[in-house]
């Protein structure tokens, strides 16, 4: 049946859930490649790979969720636990100008003591003071957490986040779209498959581009894998409205999932097959992304003969994964070395894909970055002080943001 499967693909014609299992099953994983290969040069005959030049910043690492695969959050009240200050974000954002970036990947954990308005205002301070650079901000299970905190419709928060400033969703919180798996990473409550689904509908609907996700390799079978990615097919064809798709593999260190389960990292074979499949699969994306930051550069650049036509992003910060065990860092140069050297021309692109030019280095000096910066500097437990402007609802929240009336001096 494999055969069968491998012409019908290289007829262009879509497969379903059965035959993209049996590729995935029995097809050889540089046919696998070859079949990914013609799909990204069809889509994509000039031969460019994209990157954007970005900061991936965590405004907050409490969260309420505590998904059992995740290293990076902390609990309510934690000594750990942190909120960025609204002046720390504009020098992030300073940096990142500095270096070509154009936009903020800002996402962070489910916070209690932040309200709608905090976001709403940031975003506006954001903007107003760098009008052109962009929010690419709060996955799903974010919107859903500020709908539920604030009583108010998804759509409702989806338009007021736009009012303030936000461009573009990212498709982080998808995991796999299959809510038994999502119960068993305990995910489930901060979004059902469908949950998350539905923001993503809504924002394609108020007319925001979106990337999706898929964190494979926790508990999840191979089924539930193309179920994943059959659900994003079924709403792509739906809206139109994702740009990407990005996948990588669990990161297991420093996890309670990974300690629970000995659950060993995926290798970069299941990575490439992985990768592969869904490019052929997702026949209506046109863009999927090459995730260097969990596989290493090496993978990152094999990625190109399997499908993917974009590097990603420069990062120059990241926390999550990090925390998970992962710390592989390429600035720009590095990035379109990659490229390069695997036989492509290497352009710079905004979150649209629309290109943005050569890399940047080659206009102006840049600083080499050889490692990825942090949210904040370890040891560094200052409180913002404008979060004392806002309703905090938890009691750790309450006590620190308690201001005395009459101050004794
Ligand atoms: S993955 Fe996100 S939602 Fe889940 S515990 Fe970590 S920070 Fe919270």
């Amino acid at each position: 049946m494999v055969d069968r499967v491998i012409e019908k693909v290289r007829a262009g014609e879509r497969v379903n859930s059965a035959e993209a299992l049996e590729l995935y099953r029995s097809a050889p994983t540089p046919i696998l490649g070859q079949l990914a290969d013609a799909i990204r040069l069809r889509k994509h005959p000039d031969g460019v790979v994209t990157y954007i030049i970005d900061r991936n910043v965590n405004y907050t690492n409490v969260c309420v969720a505590k998904c059992n695969f995740c290293a990076f959050y902390r609990e309510v009240g934690s000594s750990e636990g942190y909120v960025l200050g609204f002046d720390e974000l504009f020098r992030k954002i300073d940096d990142t100008i500095a270096v070509g970036g154009v936009q903020l990947l800002l996402q962070g954990g489910h916070n209690p003591d932040l309200p709608l308005t905090w976001y709403e205002d940031l975003f506006r301070a954001v903007k107003q003071r760098y009008p052109e650079f962009k929010l690419h901000a709060l996955s799903p299970p974010e919107v859903i957490h500020l709908s539920r905190l604030s009583q108010l419709p998804v759509p409702v928060i989806i338009d007021r986040l736009i009012a303030a400033g936000l461009d573009s969703v990212p498709g982080g919180g998808a995991e796999i779209l299959v809510d038994r798996v999502r119960t068993l990473l305990h995910c489930y409550g901060k979004a059902t498959s469908d949950e998350w689904l539905d923001v993503m509908r809504h924002a394609h609907r108020a007319g925001l581009r979106t990337t999706a996700t898929m964190m494979y390799g926790t508990v999840e079978t191979d089924v539930e894998r193309i179920e994943h990615m059959m659900r994003l097919r079924d709403l792509q064809d739906e809206t139109g409205g994702f740009t990407a798709f990005i996948t990588w593999s669990f990161q297991p260190d420093h996890t309670e999932l990974g300690a629970s389960q000995h659950i060993t990292e995926a290798t970069g074979v299941d990575y490439l097959r992985t990768l592969a499949l869904s490019r052929i699969v997702l026949d209506n994306f046109d863009n999927l992304q090459a995730s260097w930051v969990t596989q290493g550069g090496k993978v990152g650049q094999l990625s190109l003969a399997y499908g993917a036509n974009d590097m990603g992003s420069v990062m120059i910060e990241e926390n999550v994964v990090r925390a998970a065990g992962a710390s592989y860092c390429m600035d720009e140069l590095e990035i379109v070395r990659n490229i390069e050297d695997a036989g492509f021309v290497a352009k710079r692109r905004n979150m649209h894909y629309e290109l943005l030019g050569d890399p940047i280095y080659l206009e102006r000096d840049v600083p080499r970055m050889l490692e990825l910066a942090v949210a904040r500097e370890a040891g560094d437990t200052h409180v913002p002080e404008e979060l004392m402007n806002y309703p905090a609802r938890s009691r750790a929240a309450k006590q620190l943001r308690v201001v005395p009336r009459n101050p004794v001096s």
